[in-house]
């Protein structure tokens, strides 16, 4: 196991570590919990746990800051790294924090996160997963419902108006009728 490796595995146990010991002060202050109480308790824990995964396997990705930059997609120059953000996108196992550099072609005057191409976000705040769930809630039910059942079943915080903005109705318009274009 590489030095690396080693290191984000010891940093992920210490933090899963600690949130399994706050679940077990939870248990010993709560005497005779109802298993709905234990639910909820459990389901947040493997809500924290897999963000947590989640933004460690992203945070080890190359395409954060490649070096050399990209090609730009138009004229084909290498990309100049330009500066790096965070940015919170909605997945399906809840929000992450992603930090990702951005690169930008100065003879074309336009950039991308490399990283955000990587994840298959392209120019959304949300994961490709999220969008599916989305589209076909969208079909089926308003958006006020739409955003509930995210919200409720999905842990994703969407709000309808939102959803309403992107006019997001019927499966197959994820690509042209689904863009936060400009918010990554
Ligand atoms: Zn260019």
């Amino acid at each position: 196991m590489n030095r690396q490796r080693e290191r984000i595995k010891a940093q992920l146990l210490a933090e899963v570590g600690e949130m399994i010991d706050e679940v077990l002060d939870w248990e010993e202050g709560h005497p005779a919990p109802t298993l709905v109480e234990i639910e909820e308790v459990v389901l947040k824990l493997r809500q924290r746990v897999a963000q947590r995964v989640a933004e460690a396997l992203i945070e080890q990705q190359e395409m954060a800051r490649p070096v050399p930059g990209p090609a730009c997609p138009e004229c084909g120059q290498e990309m100049r790294y330009k500066w790096k953000g965070q940015v919170t996108v909605e997945s399906r196992v809840g929000p992450l924090n992603i930090e990702r550099g951005y690169y930008y072609c100065e003879r074309c005057r336009s950039g991308f996160p490399p990283l955000g191409q990587q994840l298959g976000l392209r120019d959304l705040h949300w994961s490709e997963g999220v969008v599916k769930d989305v589209v076909w809630l969208s079909a089926l039910m308003p958006y006020e419902q739409v955003a509930e059942v995210m919200e409720r079943l999905g842990q994703v915080g969407i709000s309808a108006s939102t959803l309403r903005a992107q006019g997001c109705v019927g499966v197959g318009r994820v690509q042209s009728g689904f863009s936060l274009s400009g918010l990554l």
